[in-house]
């Protein structure tokens, strides 16, 4: 990806001197949303055609082309306070902070354009860089349990060791892994923005686990679809390099619960999935990808 001199995001806060205030682990609360390296529940069936009723309005029919014109000048937030470069007791600058700076900012104008063009208003989410553990709205959790968003305080948690993880341990090298992991956190924002995750946290209490960790792959899947909507704008910038796309699609496939439950306990339990196979996220992934609209990412009234 053709990152470097393009702007980066204010929205990065850089917390990694905290310890992350002391307190427990618990690797994830009820209310995070997180890429899996160990297990959760989630879930849901159909009764989602409710929410996408509501979502209706932007959700089908909206029109790329209009996207395009819209936010992508990249320089509509000018002021390059972008986290990085030397402010005054900033911490060191270092590259993969400035990498994570500018996907985040990438995704920001793509998502405001796409909000803009319905008649919303895309709401920039925060991303705090973490070491070892860290306290969020959504409760304490250790860096073990990989990235996760927290719908509670909008903000995405990343600690950049995970990016080594999922070079060496998984398996998924290369820049645009990287970048398809922020973006499929962003895409947890963009359900938050649009009340997808509220409502998915309200109906999960009642349902079995069954029921709530289908309705977590649906939840997942789209995710991953939100980021190969990102993906396809930030192509048509031109600022994808060769391979790209396949670095992120082989993330997809490394992190699939089949694939990552083989890998750490050599068997597979269907029943547990929530996120999704590796199939299924490669699938959906692409799917955002090739078209850009968000009227393929439906992933409550299609098969998954
Ligand atoms: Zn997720």
């Amino acid at each position: 990806m053709l990152w470097r001199g393009r702007r980066q995001s204010d929205n990065v806060e850089d917390e990694r001197s905290d310890t992350g205030g002391g307190g427990g682990f618990g690797g994830g609360s009820p209310g995070q949303f997180r890429i899996p390296i160990g297990g959760r529940t989630g879930g849901g069936s159909s009764i989602f055609i409710v929410i996408l009723v509501v979502l209706a309005g932007w959700y089908f029919g909206f029109d790329p082309s209009q996207i395009l014109g819209g936010g992508d000048s990249g320089g509509q937030i000018t002021d390059d306070s972008g986290s990085e470069g030397g402010g005054a007791g900033a911490p060191a600058s270092d590259e993969m902070k400035q990498f994570v700076s500018t996907v985040l900012a990438e995704t920001e104008d793509t998502w405001k354009g796409i909000f803009q063009a319905n008649g919303l208003t895309y709401e920039d989410p925060k991303l705090v860089l973490f070491s070892s553990q860290i306290r969020s709205a959504c409760g304490f959790a250790s860096a073990a349990a990989g990235p996760f968003y927290c719908p509670g305080d909008h903000k995405v948690y990343l600690d950049m060791t995970f990016f080594q993880q999922l070079d060496q341990q998984f398996g998924a090298s290369g820049e645009f892994a990287r970048a398809y992991v922020i973006a499929h956190e962003v895409g947890h924002h963009v359900q938050n923005l649009t009340g997808i995750l509220p409502k998915f946290n309200n109906m999960r209490q009642g349902m079995s686990e069954a029921d709530a960790n289908h309705m977590s792959m649906q939840v997942e899947l789209q995710a991953d679809c939100c980021a190969g909507v990102w993906a396809h704008y930030t192509a048509q910038k031109g600022i994808l390099e060769q391979g790209d796309i396949e670095s992120a699609l082989n993330a997809a496939k490394q992190i699939g619960d089949d694939t990552l439950q083989k890998k750490m306990q050599g068997y597979v339990v269907p029943e547990s999935f929530n996120h999704g196979t590796s199939q299924q996220r490669q699938t959906w992934l692409a799917r955002g990808y090739k078209s850009g609209k968000l009227s393929d990412c439906d992933t409550f009234n299609n098969p998954i």
